[in-house]
């Protein structure tokens, strides 16, 4: 029996809502840029997208592409207990059990358009510290009391530990999975890839003032609280709307070698 593992997929433009199709073309785009800014591990990890005006229904990656390669038209459409709806012809499939963080998530807040869940160098050093993210930069200080942090409890992830999850990220749009990774949520996908560019810039950051040792300063607590709120979505302007538009002529001026994230 012959296995389908290729890489070419027809485009599905003209079989979904224009509505579906934008939500498509947004998440490639997404993959590609967490890719982009050095957020990717391997074929791991997963950003999921609700699909507006459907009935609880997601997108997610193909499991085993690269974020590189990943299209609007190669997405597959599941729901949200993580059965596919819709899937392109191939005999890759989804990680189902990597889709139980994000599932348990996306039941519990109807606000949250989209989930974004990394494994990167200094997201998973900062999750393995004990005082977790410091607001000792301007970047991080938007997530001081506005951050959840849920504690290892193994790689299955079960009944009762979704609802902790759930618990842990509590009305946040930003969780550290202690001695895990990152995860971050917003209600478009434009806004929960703001909140993991600034969370993942913070945690480098925070890496490297630690590398260098010597005392570290902090503002005082009444500076944190302005700022943190100051900076949440919403607060001044949502987030991700000007910077979309910045990131999507990146990804177009990139140079080829993969199919382009809008087909
Ligand atoms: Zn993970």
């Amino acid at each position: 029996m012959s296995e389908n593992y290729s890489t070419q997929f027809p485009s599905v433009r003209g079989q979904v809502s224009d509505a579906e199709w934008a939500a498509r073309v947004n998440l490639a785009a997404c993959y590609r840029l967490v890719d982009r800014y050095g957020m990717s591990d391997l074929i791991y990890n997963h950003i999921t997208a609700r699909i507006p005006g459907s009935d609880d229904h997601l997108l997610i990656n193909l499991y085993g592409l690269l974020y590189k390669e990943i299209t609007a038209s190669n997405l597959v459409r599941i729901d949200v207990e993580g059965n596919i709806l819709a899937k392109p012809d191939t005999d890759y499939g989804i990680n189902k059990s990597g889709y139980v963080i994000h599932g348990a998530i996306h039941k519990a807040r109807p606000d949250v358009g989209c989930i974004i869940h990394t494994h990167t160098r200094a997201g998973m050093a900062i999750s393995s510290i004990g005082g977790g993210l410091l607001p000792i930069t301007q970047t991080s200080m938007r997530f001081a009391g506005h951050i959840g942090y849920h504690d290892y409890e193994g790689p299955a992830i079960d009944l009762g530990e979704r609802e902790r999850l759930v618990r842990d990220l509590g009305p946040h749009d930003a969780m550290i999975l202690r001695n895990h990774g990152l995860l971050t949520c917003g209600a478009t996908i434009q806004q929960a890839f703001n909140t993991m560019y600034q969370l993942e810039l913070a945690c480098r950051a925070q890496v490297d003032a630690l590398a260098a040792g010597g005392d570290i300063t902090l503002p005082p607590a009444e500076v944190l609280e302005r700022t943190a709120h100051l900076y949440q979505p919403g607060t001044r302007r949502p987030y991700g709307v000007l910077e979309w538009h910045a990131m999507l002529r990146l990804l177009a001026a990139e140079p080829g070698g993969y199919p382009p994230y809008d087909q």
